[in-house]
C-alpha cells in the first residue's frame, strides 16, 4: 500500500514539529504549510488523503480554507484543529464541510485514532443485510437460529460469530482487513485487538469449514486480512 498523504495547515511551530514527527513515525507522507493561501496552492500538487487544518491562521481562516476546498468539490477528510472549544466553531465547521475536530491541546494517540478512523471510512463497506441462511458447499449456516448444519454435525454459533458472518457475507469476495472487522464487528470494544479477530476467525472456521486447515470459503489474505469467498 502506498503511503497516505497528510497536509498540515498550522502556523504554530511547536505543534507543527510534534505533528510532523508523530505522523512521519506512523508512516504517513507529510506536507506542511503555514497559511490558507499556501494550503490551497499545495493541494493540487500534493493530493492529500487528509488535511489537518488549524482554524486560527494568519490571513485566511481555517473555516475559509475548508469552505474553498469543498467548493472545489474535493472530498478528502478535513480534521480541524482549534484552540477554542466553542460550540459555535463546531457548528460553523460542520456546516462548511469539516469532518472532525480536535481541541488543543490534544493527545497524540487520540489524533492518530481520529486520523485512522477518517482514512478508513474512505473505503466503504457494505452493511450486513437481513440474511437468514448462508449456504457454503455442503454447509448451511442458519443465522436466524445461530446454528451451523453440517453433514457430520450441528454446531451453535455465538452472537459475535453470527455478526462476523453477516459482515463477511455482506462484503463477500472483497478483502476485509482486521481493523475493519474490529471497527464494524467489535466496534472498538475495550481490550480488543487484531489478535482477537484472528482467534475468532480461527474458531469460526472450525465451525463452518469442513477442512479448517485448508479453508475454501473463509480464506486468509496474507498481509491484508480475510475474505469470504462465495460463488
Ligand atoms: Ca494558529
Amino acid at each position: 500500500m502506498s503511503k497516505k498523504r497528510i497536509l498540515i495547515v498550522e502556523d504554530e511551530p511547536s505543534l507543527v514539529f510534534t505533528l510532523r514527527d508523530t505522523l512521519e513515525n506512523e508512516g504517513y507522507d507529510v506536507a506542511i504549510v503555514e497559511n490558507g493561501n499556501d494550503a490551497l496552492a499545495k493541494i493540487p500538487e500534493f493530493q492529500p488523503d487528509l488535511m489537518l487544518l488549524d482554524i486560527m491562521l494568519p490571513g485566511m481562516s481555517g473555516f475559509e480554507v475548508c469552505k474553498q476546498v469543498r467548493d472545489m468539490k474535493m472530498n478528502f477528510p478535513i480534521i480541524m484543529l482549534t484552540a477554542r472549544d466553542q460550540e459555535i466553531d463546531k457548528v460553523t465547521g460542520l456546516n462548511i464541510g469539516a469532518d472532525d475536530y480536535m481541541t488543543k491541546p490534544f493527545g497524540v494517540k487520540e489524533l492518530l485514532a481520529r486520523i485512522q478512523a477518517r482514512l478508513r471510512r474512505i473505503n466503504t463497506y457494505s452493511k450486513p443485510g437481513p440474511i437468514d441462511v448462508v449456504n457454503i458447499g455442503e454447509v448451511r449456516i442458519q443465522l436466524n437460529e445461530s446454528k451451523v448444519y453440517r453433514p457430520d454435525k450441528e454446531i451453535e454459533l455465538t452472537t459475535r460469530e453470527v455478526e462476523l458472518i453477516r459482515f463477511l457475507v455482506a462484503n463477500s469476495n472483497e478483502p476485509v482487513s482486521r481493523d475493519t472487522l474490529l471497527e464494524h464487528v467489535w466496534r472498538y470494544e475495550y481490550s480488543t485487538n487484531t489478535r482477537t479477530v484472528d482467534v475468532h476467525i480461527s474458531k469460526l472456521r472450525s465451525k463452518i469449514e469442513m477442512h479448517p486447515d485448508d479453508p475454501r470459503y473463509l480464506v486468509t489474505l496474507h498481509g491484508v486480512g480475510y475474505m469470504m469467498k462465495m460463488p
